[in-house]
């Protein structure tokens, strides 16, 4: 008799559980889905927001400008991905009640007059910019994309952003606003409105803006300009490694250059620029002496004041990476100090064209702890983990502090995990903000 029985109770159980899914936890699932993928897309999108602000007062815990921007762009790329889900789960609820029936609790408010009027428009709102996000992530990742247009482009995202977040305190849950999380949300949403408007209005990092006018221009070797800028007392100085933001042309906008000497209190600045792209390519015919510039700064923490100084020291710079550690040397020189033990690899594409070496050997003549290594790809030579390791005592404590090109810094980083040294710290000054 059970034989029968039993399987016959579990089938009407098996069937009441099925409309029990059906009713309430798919939809459940799907509510909760919803709201967490739009939740922490909003959340790191505010982030992103405020991360934009150049927050100078984060510079020292985060490791600079550069780390904070690189925070910015994650934060950016993964609240489009939470946007993604959040629409792809939204886009689902059709197929959803076609399987199982029912209707979702947020749809299903009975709110009426101007609450479900701004509920609907909230919705139209956050569909329309959710489509201008995914085209703004697209371009974004597409490298081939022009920097130059790029900017201008990505000047509109604090205009979407507010955008997203009238769709977000519209469709947010009623009763979140009486709990930690809405209190989280009415934080954030606060923080990344002011922090759109004062982008849109132009003002992120204007008291940190002084003008100057251009004392001379230099082209050591055709590819390079050598620019100086008097800034006078305004400019509050600056430490050695440190970069900042240049304003040659206002329609050009602003590009992130090494300050290559030491701060002596005079207000000069003199900054190394390679011909990388569209705009530094010619730079010296598009400036000229005492043509006025804005530079805003210093920003950064590529600072080897900062280093272990029990761990052997490794610095490596690639090409125009080099302008940091001739800041170091200077400003070590400038203030008649000694520097410290260490093996500076300079890798060059042409020592016999490279202007950077006499200089550079000029300024290590003063530091007989400086072992200066040069890397002259035009003579096969490349700097690698192997030569570099070899170089070292197999159980040697050493801290790197690398500046060039983004590929050579994580080839070296990676590789020097895993060899016989000791690694104390890799420190990398990001050249690429995008
Ligand atoms: C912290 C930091 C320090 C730097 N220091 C030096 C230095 O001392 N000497 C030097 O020669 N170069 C330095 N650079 C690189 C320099 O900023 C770029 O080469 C320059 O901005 C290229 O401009 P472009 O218009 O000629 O190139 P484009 O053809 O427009 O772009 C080439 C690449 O340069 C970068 N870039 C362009 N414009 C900007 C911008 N406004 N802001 C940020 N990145 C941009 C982008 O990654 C872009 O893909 C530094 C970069 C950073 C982030």
């Amino acid at each position: 008799m059970m034989r029968l029985i039993l399987p016959f109770i579990l089938l009407a159980t098996g069937l009441w559980a099925w409309s029990l899914t059906t009713s309430s936890l798919v939809w459940s699932a799907y509510d909760q889905s919803l709201l967490l993928s739009g939740w922490l897309s909003i959340a790191l999108m505010s982030l992103t927001m405020m991360l934009a602000l150049r927050p100078a007062w984060l510079e020292w815990p985060m490791g600079g400008l550069d780390k904070i921007y690189r925070t910015h762009k994650w934060a950016g790329i993964l609240a489009v991905a939470f946007a993604a889900a959040h629409w792809l789960i939204e886009m689902g609820d059709d197929a959803i009640e076609a399987v199982f029936g029912g209707i979702s609790r947020l749809d299903n408010l009975h709110v009426s007059g101007l609450i479900d009027t701004m509920r609907d428009a909230a919705e139209d709102v956050g569909e329309f910019a959710i489509y201008l996000l995914f085209a703004m992530l697209l371009i974004t990742l597409w490298r081939k994309f022009p920097y130059r247009y790029w900017r201008y482009l990505h000047r509109a995202m604090p205009a979407l952003y507010l955008l997203l977040a009238f769709h977000a305190v519209w469709l947010a849950p009623l009763d979140w606003w009486r709990q930690p999380v809405g209190w989280l949300m009415a934080a954030l949403l606060t923080g990344g409105s002011l922090a759109s408007l004062l982008s849109l209005s132009g003002r992120v990092g204007k008291h940190r803006q002084v003008q100057g006018t251009i004392a001379a221009v230099e082209t050591p070797e055709p590819n390079i300009t050598e620019v100086t800028v008097d800034l006078g007392l305004a400019w509050q100085g600056h430490r050695p490694g440190q970069f900042a933001l240049v304003t040659f042309n206002k329609s050009e906008g602003s590009h992130p250059f090494t300050i290559a000497n030491a701060d002596l209190g005079d207000g000069r600045t003199t900054f190394l620029i390679k011909a990388l792209g569209d705009f530094t390519r010619n730079l010296a015919n598009k400036i000229c002496v005492g043509q006025s510039v804005t530079v805003e700064g210093p920003y950064g923490c590529f600072d080897f004041n900062r280093r272990n100084r029990k761990a052997h020291q490794i610095w490596i710079a690639g090409g125009i990476g080099i302008t940091p550690f001739l800041a170091w040397l200077d400003a070590s020189a400038a203030a008649n100090q000694t520097a410290p033990e260490a093996d500076l690899h300079y890798c060059t594409g042409n020592a016999s064209r490279d202007p950077v070496i006499g200089r550079l050997q000029t300024l290590c003549q003063k530091f007989p702890g400086i072992r200066l290594h040069l890397h002259d790809s035009s003579k096969g030579q490349s700097l690698s983990v192997e030569n570099l390791s070899a170089s070292e005592p197999a159980d040697a404590r050493a801290e790197v502090w690398f500046c060039g090109p983004v590929g050579l810094g994580q080839a070296l980083e990676r590789g020097l995990k895993v060899a016989p040294l000791r690694l104390a710290g890799f420190h990398r000054e990001a050249f690429q903000f995008r």
